[in-house]
């Protein structure tokens, strides 16, 4: 406690208040921890008031999707790593490179602020999300602490992960694709179902190439064959329908009550609503389908921010339940906002995710403190070196179907660079980023020279 000379507070004494508290931030989360830190020294690797960003860089890893993962450098040889969108491209965050060079990291909320207009759905979310994350993982650093711990608390120690599962045109090896995945400890599942599946067959599919009752009638089967193999006590979601059009996702939804499914993913995604436009803002279109049907309909993979695009969706009831991929909704802080936000509501949330062990422990620190999760998405349980692009987290990182939430400071995960450097798409392994050091993407910004008439009416140039 601080010393106090009658009233008068001392200023050692308020200096080593000051330090008591200090020390109680640097405390690294964790069972039985709390003893230990108090007894060490204050962790002084940073001082956070004279903490800068210098530099953003970043390498692309080929996996089955592109990772494009950046590291933001600091003054203090603290640095955060952060992942954009899979299949994204890295300069969506680089062109932030001059937003953020100079500015204090531990800002977090401003600085996210500050850069929140070059924002975008789809892979264009994918820039801010990155800067998210490594803004957090610095954060976290700094004070010793969890990125799930800079946002709230932990509602629960393990997050419960479903891999999407390739289809099959042979129902049974489809079928043995989900067993297999059962089998590796997953207890939520997921199955691609287009009507690609069943197109090849007399009398399937219409003019509009969607399934008719007939091809309906056969999609059926696939997912008949998946529930007499994993069961009907496990929770099932389907996923990859094709174009469809409103009315035709109610008769898809309709068909597959039957099933109980977990729910029915982006069933509109393309057709009446654009051309290669996979991020529906067509909230309406949901609120018909969801209305339409028992079977629970999730989207937003592609969507970006709260206002910008799931306060529509969670206002007007347009889904059962909210998809977001942390990648391009806007990573840590944005993606627990709208999940606060749907929880409120009464809309459920899922956590779509296909990118690296970067991005994928980044949403793990964001779903372990959000009310109501019902799994997480991962990709790549396919790819055996997947887990071995970092350091840092338990392996097998997926692990019998869960990840566990790490406890320590930031993301608590940091690349292996042999291996990373095994599986460069292209470019270097955080090679330097010069020609992102001045502005390209930018609101109005005075510079000038500029020429114009001054008060006597003569052109002048400054
Ligand atoms: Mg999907």
């Amino acid at each position: 406690m601080a010393k106090t000379v009658g009233k008068r507070w001392t200023r050692r004494g308020m200096l080593a208040a000051a330090g008591s508290v200090v020390g109680l931030l640097k405390m690294t989360e964790g069972p039985g921890l709390a003893g230990a830190a108090l007894q060490r020294a204050p962790n002084r690797n940073s001082a956070p008031s004279g903490l800068k960003i210098t530099d953003m860089r970043s390498v692309l890893v080929a996996s089955n999707y592109d990772y494009p993962i950046i590291r933001i450098d600091t003054n203090q040889g603290v640095y955060g790593l952060g992942e954009v969108r899979d299949a994204g491209r890295e300069g969506t965050a680089l062109v932030l490179k001059p937003h953020l060079v100079g500015k204090n990291p531990l800002a977090i909320e401003p600085l996210l602020d500050s850069i929140r207009n070059f924002a975008g759905q789809q892979r264009l979310g994918g820039g801010y999300s990155a800067v998210d994350m490594a803004l957090h993982d610095i954060a976290g650093k700094v004070y010793g602490v969890p990125a799930w711990r800079l946002i709230g608390s932990k509602y629960r120690d393990q997050i419960r992960c479903y891999c999407d599962t390739d289809q099959s045109k042979d129902p049974k090896v489809f079928a043995e694709r989900l067993k297999k995945r059962k089998a590796m400890g997953f207890t939520f599942f997921k199955m691609d179902l287009g009507t690609s599946l069943v197109a090849d067959r007399e009398g399937a599919v219409n003019t509009r190439r969607t399934a008719t009752e007939k091809g309906l009638g056969y999609l059926c089967e696939y997912v008949q064959a998946v529930r007499d193999e994993i069961g009907w006590d496990v929770p099932l979601a389907t996923d990859h329908f094709g174009a469809l059009t409103v009315n035709d996702s109610i008769r898809y939804a309709r068909a597959f009550e039957k099933y109980d499914l977990a729910w029915a993913e982006d069933m509109i995604q393309v057709g009446h609503l654009g051309p290669g436009g996979d991020a529906p803002k067509n909230w309406r279109a949901y609120q018909e389908l969801t209305s339409s049907t028992t079977t629970p309909i999730a989207t937003g993979e592609s969507l970006f921010g709260l206002e910008e695009g799931f306060q529509a969706f969670i206002d007007n009831r347009a889904v059962d339940i909210i998809h977001p991929d942390p990648l391009t909704s806007g990573a840590i802080r944005e993606t627990k906002r709208i999940a606060d936000y749907a929880s409120l509501h009464g809309v459920q949330v899922a956590i779509h995710f296909a990118g690296s062990p970067v991005g994928c422990l980044a949403s793990v620190h964001m779903a372990a403190t959000i009310k109501d999760m019902l799994a997480m998405e991962n990709h790549a349980v396919d790819i055996p070196w997947w887990g071995d692009l970092v350091t840092g987290p338990s392996k097998p990182i997926v692990n019998r179907g869960f990840v566990t939430v790490p406890d320590t400071p930031g993301l608590g995960v940091e690349l292996n660079e042999d291996v990373v450097k095994e599986h460069i798409r292209k470019g270097g392994y955080f090679a330097p980023t010069p020609q992102f050091d001045d502005y390209i993407l930018d609101r109005f910004r005075l510079g000038g020279p500029y020429p114009h008439l001054d008060e006597n009416g003569r052109l002048v140039n400054k």
